[in-house]
């Protein structure tokens, strides 16, 4: 929806973004308001007139607009006059200071906030231990996070908690179907955050979070078709359909981690519960478990053994991975690697057994790009996630 066309009055396809509010005036208004934003947030500096051209709306529906986002401080108005003749125009941009938005990653042992203003620009950062995993421990830490975080910016609006884990995560409902790493199944997360703060709160998994901080920072996956894959404790993977996330039925998509290789012998016993899972042979987890079992301190890096396992799973993902392209034809394949995997034989592995994958028959292989999974890029990408909402018309899956 980002450069799409204006919605003067309530067409047949709102019925798919809206469920239950089609036609609604304040549906609308947000559609409109998020393509006036986008339109300031890709030029930088734009004036009505401009906003007027990009949108297709009416000059009087964007000075209504314009009007009350520089009310709520989500745009600045300057008083830069622009031209000789004729009727001055005063240029808009992105409002930095009225509202915020608290990015969080949540994992086994700790919890990362970033606070994030409108352009996308980190704020402020926290990190906290977790003393314990189950949902109410959980949800108390996240709210004394972002308090913690809050006290830099006290007089932004904080728009919203926005919260990624690993795992199957529903975000329009605001569950975790399932999360190996947390323990949790069916754990209204979203709801128990929103219930404690009084305000809004949405969840989504770790490699979704990281695939829309991408598109929003990086223009040339905007409106793109892109397979984000990222490899940490757990797999994880996103598919950003023309520049939006595709979830799937219930948010299933994207779960490739419990995919067998071939058919399932039963050497390799997972955690889902199942057996030669891909994730058994190429997530951290189980990297360092196949060690163990083969007497290698985990993750020593100089042991022959150790680069065998590496060797070995950073192949059987580079297939996967060219496996699904194949099926889905993006242009880009971006890979987030955790720092335990990043500058060893398991990267350099991938890359060839993905490159392998495309010599015969297929044409050429999409480009596969490398980003760090740096501690930080979850909790910023998680804050994106909410503030892309503002830009995009998408706004019925959050609590
Ligand atoms: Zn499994």
């Amino acid at each position: 929806m980002a450069q799409g066309r204006a919605v003067q009055s309530a067409p047949q396809h709102t019925v798919e973004w809206s469920g239950g509010r089609v036609g609604s005036k304040a549906l609308i208004r947000e559609i409109n308001e998020a393509l006036v934003l986008d339109v300031v947030r890709r030029r930088g500096t734009t004036s009505r007139a401009e906003i007027t051209n990009a949108t297709g709306l009416s000059p009087a529906t964007v000075t209504g607009i314009t009007s009350q986002l520089v009310r709520d401080g989500l745009l600045l108005e300057s008083d830069v006059l622009r031209g000789t003749g004729g009727r001055p125009a005063r240029l808009l941009e992105l409002g930095r200071d009225a509202v915020v938005v608290a990015g969080v990653r949540l994992s086994p042992d700790a919890i990362e906030v970033a606070l994030v203003d409108l352009r996308g620009d980190v704020v402020s950062n926290h990190r906290m231990p977790l003393s314990a995993t189950d949902p109410e421990t959980a949800a108390d830490a996240v709210v004394a996070a972002v308090a913690a975080v809050r006290a830099v910016r006290p007089d932004a609006a904080l728009r919203g908690v926005s919260i990624a884990l690993s795992g199957i995560v529903d975000r329009r409902t605001g569950v975790v179907r399932h999360s190996g790493a947390l323990g949790w199944q069916e754990v209204p997360f979203a709801a128990m955050v929103a219930q404690r703060t009084g305000g809004r709160a949405a969840i989504d998994s770790l490699v979704n979070s990281v695939a829309t901080g991408l598109v929003l920072v990086d223009e040339a996956l905007a409106e793109r078709d892109a397979l984000v894959f990222s490899v940490g404790a757990s797999l994880g993977a996103s598919l950003l359909v023309a520049g939006r996330i595709h979830r799937g039925y219930g948010g299933s998509a994207g779960g490739f981690a419990h995919s067998a290789l071939g058919v399932r012998a039963g050497g390799r016993p997972c955690h889902c519960g199942g057996s030669d899972c891909l994730e058994t042979w190429s997530s951290v987890w189980g990297l360092q478990r196949e060690m163990e079992r083969r007497g290698t301190a985990a993750l020593d890096l100089d042991a022959l053994e150790a680069a065998n396992v590496l060797r070995e799973g950073g192949a059987h993902l580079g297939i996967a991975i060219a496996n699904a392209a194949k099926m889905f034809g993006p242009e880009r394949v971006v890979l987030v690697l955790s720092p335990e995997v990043r500058a060893t034989a398991f990267a350099a592995s991938c890359r060839e057994a993905f490159a392998g994958e495309y010599a015969f028959g297929d044409g050429a292989a999409p480009e596969l790009v490398t980003v760090p999974a740096d501690p930080d890029v979850f909790a910023r990408g998680a804050g994106y996630s909410m503030i892309t909402e503002l830009f995009s018309a998408d706004r019925a899956d959050s609590t």
